[in-house]
């Protein structure tokens, strides 16, 4: 199984994919949060890919690209993968096009999960994630056990250097024009199925889990 999870930033894309990833054991590959987690190793392409990031900017495709694709030639990502939140230009889906066409394989299915602006700023500004384990929480719709710290590892809860109103209201106009031309060229594959991401965790995991038990 070889799927990717697209949709605008606060979507879900990660709630999601990691309940699916949990009931499929799939590796799951987020570039944000590949590029995160080498930010706070102090890795330099984790602090290049900051400087975009903070500002909600894209990360370059040529630094993207490379990351994805020294994960996808480790050996777990062989038979089935995960991706969430990559591609998001039209010349990154080329390259993994190109990248999976060497592997001798393709996509399954493309989930894009559908939201209204005035719900994916609200879930931004209330989200919070650990610093340790990446789960994410919201401060309403999914609080964690006690105030701060994360129900699965008891590490530190913070909000993203890039949740904030600026950064958010850029990350969606760059959704806008450079991630949302996508859709069309999966749509033409016949591989994409939007999914409305406004109900409830639940209800948006069985829309996929609809797809994905047919595949
Ligand atoms: P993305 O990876 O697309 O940016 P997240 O999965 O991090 O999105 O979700 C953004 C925020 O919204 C988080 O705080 C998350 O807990 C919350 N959230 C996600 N899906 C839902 C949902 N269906 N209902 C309510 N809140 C949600
Ligand atoms: P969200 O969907 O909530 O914005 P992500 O964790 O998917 O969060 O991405 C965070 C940031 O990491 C993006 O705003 C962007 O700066 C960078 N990033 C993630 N994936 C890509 C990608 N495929 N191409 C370029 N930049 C990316
Ligand atoms: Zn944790």
């Amino acid at each position: 199984m070889k799927i990717l999870v697209m949709g605008p930033p606060g979507a879900g894309k990660g709630s999601q994919s990691a309940k699916i990833v949990e009931h499929y054991a799939l590796p799951s590959i987020s570039t944000g949060q590949m590029f995160r987690d080498a930010f706070n190793n102090n890795e330099p392409i984790g602090i290049e890919a900051m400087k975009y990031i903070k500002d909600g900017n894209l990360v370059s495709d040529d630094i993207t690209n490379e990351i994805v694709r020294i994960r996808l030639s480790k050996h777990d990502a062989e038979k089935s993968f995960l991706l969430d939140g990559y591609p998001r230009t039209v010349a990154q889906a080329i390259a993994l096009d190109n990248l999976l066409e060497e592997m001798g394989t393709k996509l399954d299915a493309v989930f894009n999960i559908l939201s209204s602006n005035d719900v994916l700023f609200e879930r931004m500004e209330q989200r919070r994630v650990c610093k340790q384990c990446d789960a994410t929480y919201h401060l309403k719709f999914k609080k964690p056990l006690v105030e701060g710290i994360c129900d699965k590892c008891g590490g530190t809860l913070y909000q993203r250097q890039d949740d904030t109103y600026e950064s958010v209201k850029n990350r969606l106009e760059i959704y806008e024009s450079k991630t949302k031309p996508l859709l069309d060229y999966y749509d033409k594959k016949g591989i994409l199925y939007q999914i409305n991401g406004m109900q409830e965790f639940e209800k948006v995991y069985n829309d996929i889990e609809l797809v994905l038990r047919d595949l």
